[in-house]
């Protein structure tokens, strides 16, 4: 009688029950609505908070939601509010959980040496949440079960602080192979639409892939030089870009504003 169930409770949420979440009109089955989505963004927005060092410099939170802001108006999903937040901390990472929340490490802004390159790795985490990756991971591995008891406000063997958590978890380390290449596709192609050259995200990507093992971190973990996905989404990307109407070669990257920028950054510890 599970099916009966959640018909129900699809039926009492009002849940969608297919929603867009993609740039191509792709559609996929999300048992939980925006609202318990963003809920749970918060839910983890705290935890985070409370767990890493937000960077004390309005300035740079304030560059980095502009440009957010800049992927965000052209993509597939803009019926929910994005944040946006830098954290001091020399780990090469950038991170989205449930509800449009963004995370990017100062370590990472460090290798970054122009605009357009941060806005491939903003446009790749938007299309986590565009795609709604951590939604169908937290789906898969706390269970709809515990999900829909917690949204219905019942009795539950999990709790959000649970759920905070692995979400957390989920987007710090990646969302596995195929969720990474649709990122990785919807990202080119928003950062392109907002503007920005799209040479940004082969150089950003191949320098990322240039890491070595020990560099191994969150999502870069498969765009590392030793894993074996490397290869196949570096190549993916440069065979988006080498799709696009040429005229995406003279769109601007911003690299004084970025450079200006990162001077403002704390050095990262050698
Ligand atoms: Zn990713």
């Amino acid at each position: 009688m599970k099916i009966m169930r959640l018909m129900l409770v699809i039926c009492v949420l009002g849940v969608q029950s297919c929603v867009t979440t993609g740039p191509g009109g792709e559609k996929s089955f999300i048992a939980i609505s925006d609202s318990q989505e963003v809920e749970i963004g918060k839910n983890v927005d705290t935890e985070v908070r409370a767990k890493e060092k937000i960077l004390p410099d309005s300035t740079w939170q304030r560059y980095l939601a502009e440009v957010g802001q800049k992927i965000v108006k052209v993509c597939d999903r803009q019926e929910i509010d994005y944040h946006f937040a830098v954290i001091e901390s020399d780990q090469i990472n950038a991170f989205a959980t449930p509800g449009g929340y963004v995370y990017f490490y100062s370590g990472i802004l460090n290798m970054i040496d122009n605009e357009a390159e941060l806005a491939a790795v903003m446009a790749h985490e938007i299309s986590h949440v565009v795609a709604r990756h951590s939604v169908k991971s937290l789906q898969a591995s706390v269970g709809l079960d515990v999900l829909l008891q917690l949204a219905l406000g019942e009795k539950s063997q999990g709790s959000w602080g649970q759920v905070a958590g692995l979400a957390m978890n989920l987007g710090m380390t990646g969302y596995g192979r195929s969720h990474e290449l649709e990122a990785d596709k919807f990202g080119v192609f928003y950062m392109q639409k907002a503007g920005y050259n799209p040479d940004g995200a082969r150089t950003m990507f191949g320098k990322l892939a240039a890491l070595t093992g020990d560099k191994q971190q969150g999502f870069f973990e498969s765009l590392t030089s030793d894993h074996p996905d490397t290869q196949e989404r570096l190549a993916k990307i440069n065979a988006e870009i080498a799709q696009m109407p040429r005229s995406v070669d003279a769109l601007p990257k911003f690299e004084q504003r970025y450079q200006e920028m990162k001077k403002r950054l704390p050095p990262a510890k050698k």
